[in-house]
């Protein structure tokens, strides 16, 4: 099921109900700081351990992810690795940024798994304000809202 973030104070929060430890939250490599970005490709995704590069909106949402409590979050180059996250960790909600194609072709992708008797996850989608695979652009508060927790329109 695909669902708006809410993004009003007072509008009730998508994943309300949804234990962090059962979301994901996939983030495109293309937000990254496109010179002086130290992060390290791994098979995983993108490794931001220890970069402290504040005007980075990765290493932004990546903070208030950790501080809401999001333990599986990948940083992903494209759709492939972040269908596989998807089918090895089977989250109950996906909080997903890309641009519109990584989010279309990705829903259909998550869609198409098999998920048993629990049907697919929630995906909250956020397309990207600016696209084109190079310093790229999210709205910060629509992210922030999506994530939920204190602070958050839904939280
Ligand atoms: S936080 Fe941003 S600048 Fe730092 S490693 Fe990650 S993507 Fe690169």
């Amino acid at each position: 099921m695909v669902v708006e973030p809410a993004r009003e104070e007072g509008k009730a929060d998508p994943l309300a109900g949804v234990p962090l430890s059962r979301r994901l939250l996939l983030l495109p490599h293309c937000l990254r700081l496109a010179e002086g970005c130290p992060g390290k490709m791994t098979p995983s995704g993108l490794d931001c351990s220890g970069c402290e590069h504040s005007e980075c909106k990765i290493h932004a949402i990546l903070r208030a992810a950790i501080e809401a409590g999001y333990e599986n979050i990948c940083v992903a180059p494209g759709g492939r690795l972040a269908v596989k996250r998807v089918a090895q960790t089977r989250p109950a909600a996906i909080v997903a940024v890309a641009c519109d194609k990584e989010l279309r072709e990705g829903v259909a992708a998550v869609e198409a798994l098999d998920w048993d008797g629990d049907g697919p996850p929630i995906i909250v989608q956020i397309p990207l304000l600016r696209d084109g695979c190079v310093n790229t652009d999210v709205d910060m508060a629509q992210v922030k809202a999506a994530l939920g927790g204190p602070g958050s329109p839904g939280g």
